[in-house]
């Protein structure tokens, strides 16, 4: 799968694929980080593009980047590649609403959780 190790890749790849139609699919709004279960995602119709994470780190930071006071679920949180959980994700596109969507794993005692936010064109992307 494709790395994406920079802001501005992120962002060449975004312009190159817009989304085109208005979002009717199941995956609903996940504007900040929502917690999805696996079968509420559609994996039928959605396309791994390609991978935030770094293979040559044994352990991305927790450590999270607000510049502007926003939290971790914040819809207006900015994308901060090197930063939880940017640094821990990867990015899929739905072929039927054409958005982008970001998603990581949350790993606690007895489960995982899986977490997804819309990768909206209208977000702050960041190193
Ligand atoms: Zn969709």
């Amino acid at each position: 799968m494709r790395l994406i190790q920079s802001a501005d890749e992120l962002k060449a790849l975004l312009a190159d694929q817009p989304s085109t139609r208005a979002c009717s699919c199941s995956l609903g709004g996940c504007a900040g980080w929502e917690s999805l279960s696996e079968d509420r995602w559609p994996a039928d119709q959605m396309q791994a593009v390609a991978t935030l994470r770094n293979p040559e780190l044994y352990e991305p930071t927790f450590e999270e980047h607000h510049p502007q006071g926003t939290r971790y679920d914040s819809a207006e949180a900015p994308v901060a590649l090197k930063f939880f959980p940017y640094n821990r994700c990867e990015l899929w596109r739905c072929g039927q609403c054409q958005r982008h969507l970001l998603r990581y794993t949350e790993f606690g005692g007895y489960y995982v959780d899986h977490r997804v936010r819309e990768l909206s064109p209208k977000l702050d992307i960041i190193d």
